[in-house]
C-alpha cells in the first residue's frame, strides 16, 4: 500500500510539473539540505559536450609565471630522511588489524619546482592479501610511460638490494622467496622523476604557473586469483588505472624562489621544513602546487573543502566550493559518510574534470563557462567528481573493463544531488547531461572497445544513468536507496564488480529486471 501510494502521489506530482516525456520524473526523497537563492540565467545554452570543450575552444588563458632557467640540481639522496624504523621483516605471527593489511605508503619527496624535478624515498609494506603464495611483486609505475621521467636509484626488499625488471609502466620484482599469505614485505624504492611539460589531454606534469602530480610514485598492482596482477595499458579513451585501497604516509618538501601554495589529497601538517599528510583507505594521493593558487575553505560536518583557483575566477572558484560541500553532505547521506576528512578542488587546464582520493582537478574552460547558477559543466561535472569519492575512492573497480561502476554511478549521482539541490533542475540536468545526446550503446562497453569518446561516454555514462534510472523506477525508491547504501559499504575499500553489483540488487529487491538489463547490457 504504501508504496502504490507513493506511486499515486507521483504521477500527482508528473501531472502538476508538466509532462515532458524525455524528461524522467524528479523524485524529492530529501529535504533539500540547502536553500540558495540562485539567479537562475535564462539563457543558458546547452553545450554540445557537456565533457570537453568543442574543437577549436580556445585553451584557457591563464597568466604565465616565467620559471626561472635553472640547472638542476645533483641528486640529494643524502639530504632526503629516512622515515619510519628500519625495515624488518614480517613474520606470520605478526598480529595486524585489517587497515594494516592494506598497501601501507610512506613516500618522502622533496619537489624542486623550477627545475620540475623530483626527489622520492618510497616505503611500502604489502601484506600478502591474495589467499596464496606470491613470488614475485608487480608494480605499475605510471612516470614510465612519459620519456625520460622516471629514474630508479635503488631498490630494497626487507633491507637486501634487489633486482627488478622495468618495461613500459610494469615493473616486477622477484622475491627470492614465497611471500605467504598474511605475510608482509617491506619495499623501499629510492627514485627521482623529471616531471614532464603538462600536455592540455593530461593531469600530470607542469605548466608555467602549476605543477601536478598524479600516479607519481610506483604502486603495487591488485592481485586477482583468477586474471593475476591487474595492470592494464592505456587506450585512447576513459580510465585504465586499478587500484588496491591503500594508506599514505606523505612527507614533502617544497623548494622554490616564491611562495608555493600546496593543494593535496590530504590537509597537510608542518613538520620542519616538511609537511605531513596522512590519508587512509584511498586509491590514490594527488598533488598540485603553485604560486598563484587562490584559495577559500568551507568546512561542513562531513570535510573541510577547499577550492584552489587563479586570479580573476573567484566566482567560479566560490561556486564549485558550495555545490561540492553540499555534494559531499548529500552523498554523505545517500551513500555512506564522506571517506576523508578534506577535499581539494584544483583548476588546472584540462578538458575535463578529473577525479583522485581527496583531490579533483577541474578544467579551466569550466570556470570560464560559469554562470553563477547550479546549471552548467562546472558544478554538473564538478559534483561527479565529488561523488567519485565513493564511486572510485571508497568502492573500488576495475576502470579499464568495468568503466560504468563507477562511471554511471558517478553520473546518475549528478542527478541525485540535482534532485535534492534548489531549484531541483532535474529535468534540465537530464537534457543538458543525457538525453541532448540521444545516447545508445552498451553499458558494459570497456575502454578498449573502440567507440571513440563521444560513443565511449554515451554507452558507458549515458547509457550507465538511464539504466540506473529504469532500476530505481521498477525497484522502488526505498529498496533503491537500500541499495545505494549497501553498495557503498558492502564495497567500502574493496573492488566491486559487475556481478557483486546485480548481487547487491538482489539483495535489496524482490523484483524482477531482467528485462532492463537485456537492454542495457551486452555481455550479462
Ligand atoms: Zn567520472
Amino acid at each position: 500500500m504504501r508504496s502504490l501510494r507513493a506511486f499515486y502521489v507521483l504521477c500527482v506530482g508528473l501531472i502538476l510539473i508538466g509532462c515532458n516525456l524525455m524528461a524522467p520524473a524528479t523524485f524529492p526523497t530529501a529535504e533539500p539540505t540547502t536553500f540558495r537563492l540562485i539567479t537562475e540565467i535564462p539563457n543558458a545554452t546547452i553545450t554540445p559536450t557537456a565533457f570537453r570543450p568543442s574543437a577549436g575552444t580556445k585553451i584557457p588563458t591563464l597568466p604565465i609565471i616565467p620559471t626561472p632557467t635553472s640547472t638542476p640540481s645533483p641528486p640529494t639522496e643524502t639530504s632526503i630522511p629516512l622515515t619510519g624504523s628500519p625495515p624488518t621483516a614480517a613474520s606470520k605471527d605478526d598480529s595486524r588489524n585489517l587497515d594494516e593489511a592494506s598497501p601501507q605508503y610512506e613516500l618522502v619527496a622533496e619537489l624542486d619546482y623550477a627545475s620540475h624535478t623530483l626527489d622520492v624515498d618510497e616505503t611500502i609494506t604489502y601484506t600478502n592479501q591474495t589467499g596464496g603464495p606470491l613470488n614475485s611483486l608487480v608494480l605499475n609505475v605510471e612516470a614510465n610511460r612519459w620519456g625520460n621521467c622516471f629514474n630508479l636509484k635503488g631498490i630494497m626488499l626487507n633491507g637486501v638490494p634487489a633486482t627488478q625488471t622495468l618495461s613500459g609502466a610494469r615493473m616486477e620484482i622477484p622475491l627470492g622467496v614465497s611471500l605467504e599469505p598474511d605475510e608482509a614485505i617491506i619495499l623501499e624504492i629510492t627514485y627521482s622523476l623529471n616531471i614532464p611539460p603538462k600536455q592540455y589531454e593530461e593531469v600530470f606534469g607542469y605548466v608555467g604557473y602549476q605543477t601536478n602530480l598524479v600516479n607519481w610514485y610506483p604502486f603495487v598492482a591488485p592481485y586477482n586469483n583468477q586474471r593475476g596482477w591487474i595492470l592494464h595499458e592505456p587506450s585512447g579513451v576513459g580510465e585504465h588505472l586499478v587500484y588496491d585501497a591503500s594508506d599514505f604516509d606523505v612527507r614533502l618538501k617544497v623548494k622554490g624562489d616564491e611562495d608555493l601554495i600546496v593543494a593535496a589529497s590530504a590537509e597537510g601538517k608542518t613538520e620542519g621544513n616538511w609537511t605531513r599528510y596522512e590519508l587512509k583507505g584511498a586509491r590514490t594521493f594527488a598533488l598540485s602546487i603553485s604560486p598563484i593558487f587562490h584559495s577559500q575553505t568551507e568546512a561542513n560536518q562531513q570535510a573541510s573543502v577547499t577550492s584552489f583557483y587563479f586570479q580573476n575566477y573567484e566566482n567560479a572558484g566560490k561556486g564549485i566550493l558550495e555545490a561540492a560541500s553540499d555534494a559531499i553532505e548529500i552523498y554523505s547521506d545517500r551513500f555512506a559518510p564522506y571517506p576523508y576528512e578534506s577535499l581539494s578542488i584544483v583548476q588546472t587546464q584540462l578538458a575535463d574534470g578529473m577525479e583522485y582520493d581527496g583531490l579533483i582537478f577541474m578544467g579551466s574552460k569550466f570556470y570560464d563557462e560559469y554562470n553563477g547558477t547550479i546549471k552548467n559543466n562546472l558544478i554538473s561535472i564538478g559534483v561527479h567528481e565529488v561523488s567519485h569519492q565513493w564511486w572510485f575512492g571508497m568502492v573500488g573497480n576495475d576502470q579499464a573493463l568495468e568503466p560504468w561502476l563507477d562511471e554511471a554511478m558517478a553520473l546518475y549521482s549528478e542527478r541525485i544531488y540535482y534532485e535534492v539541490t534548489y531549484p531541483f533542475p532535474v529535468n534540465w540536468w537530464w537534457r543538458f547531461r543525457v538525453t541532448w545526446f540521444s545516447p545508445s550503446g552498451w553499458v558494459d562497453t570497456t575502454i578498449y572497445d573502440g567507440y571513440g569518446f563521444r560513443g565511449y561516454t554515451n554507452s558507458v555514462y549515458l547509457r550507465g544513468a538511464q539504466f540506473l534510472e529504469a532500476i530505481r523506477f521498477r525497484i522502488g525508491e526505498k529498496a533503491f536507496n537500500a541499495f545505494l547504501k549497501d553498495f557503498a559499504t558492502t564495497h567500502a575499500q574493496k573492488h566491486a564488480t559487475t556481478d557483486s553489483f546485480f548481487e547487491t540488487l538482489d539483495r535489496n529487491t524482490d523484483k524482477n529486471y531482467t528485462d532492463i538489463v537485456d537492454d542495457y547490457f551486452n555481455r550479462r
